[in-house]
């Protein structure tokens, strides 16, 4: 059994929705990065009441069912333009909010497109956030390649970013569309005074005719909270 909150999907699509708006006119003249777009989705997901559902459930449930009203769904534009204002005037300083969107120059053939890959590491005694340490994507021990040079692995995790990293690994060329392989990824994180955690994830993926080129809040793995206990202090089995 999981447990979702409806409201995530929801907004989610709101924000891609205004996001490739904004890429055809630049009308507002506002930020376009995958940080950015991020951001936004965070900032309004914190600011309206979350609806929770049990998963195999939900499965009933159209993802407009979280905005049916018009009201709601004016809401949840005006928090996104609110949130998005925000964070395009008060950028991070670790992203450099270039071109928005990855762009595997060198794949035009059949890809395996990876979701971006998502997740939080906090303190496992306070349960506070880690605001200082690194995150890397790794497989088979050797760190795996981004998309684009917006995308950072390892990922630096800083008090802006409230223990949050993401990863966007960049499409692996397919002999043709349709075929499947697996992908075992390793999950490192890293922080002083801590000891290392590590989480495994198995991504199963289909391949496309292309690369995919434009960041999409609706393809996020998202990854379980890990959490990190003082060095020396790891009274679990291993
Ligand atoms: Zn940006």
């Amino acid at each position: 059994m999981e447990i979702r909150n409806l409201m995530e999907d929801a907004v989610k699509a709101v924000v891609d929705e205004l996001f490739e708006l904004e890429a055809k006119d630049q009308r507002l003249g506002y930020c376009l990065c995958d940080q950015c777009r991020l951001d936004v989705a965070c900032y309004v997901l914190n600011r309206i009441k979350p609806e929770y559902i049990v998963s195999s459930r939900g499965l009933a449930y159209s993802e407009k069912e979280g905005l049916d009203k018009v009201q709601r769904r004016a809401d949840v534009i005006s928090l996104v333009k609110e949130g998005w204002a925000k964070v395009t005037h008060a950028p991070r300083a670790t992203a450099d909010h270039g071109a928005s969107g990855g762009k595997p120059e060198s794949l035009d053939g059949p890809s395996f497109n990876f979701p971006t890959i998502m997740g939080r590491a906090f303190d496992g005694r306070t349960f506070a956030p880690i605001v200082e340490g690194s995150v890397r994507l790794l497989e088979s021990g050797s760190e795996v390649g981004m998309v684009d040079k917006n995308w950072q692995n390892p990922f630096v995790l800083a008090s802006g970013t409230a223990g949050t990293y993401i990863f966007w690994p960049k499409p692996v060329r397919a002999g043709r569309a349709g075929e499947r392989r697996n992908w075992t990824f390793e999950i490192r994180v890293e922080a002083p005074g801590f000891d290392p955690a590590s989480h495994f994830i198995e991504l199963g993926c289909e391949s496309e005719s292309a690369a995919r080129r434009d960041f999409s809040l609706q393809h996020v793995h998202k990854i379980p909270d890990l959490y990190l206990f003082p060095e020396g202090q790891g009274e679990e089995d291993e």
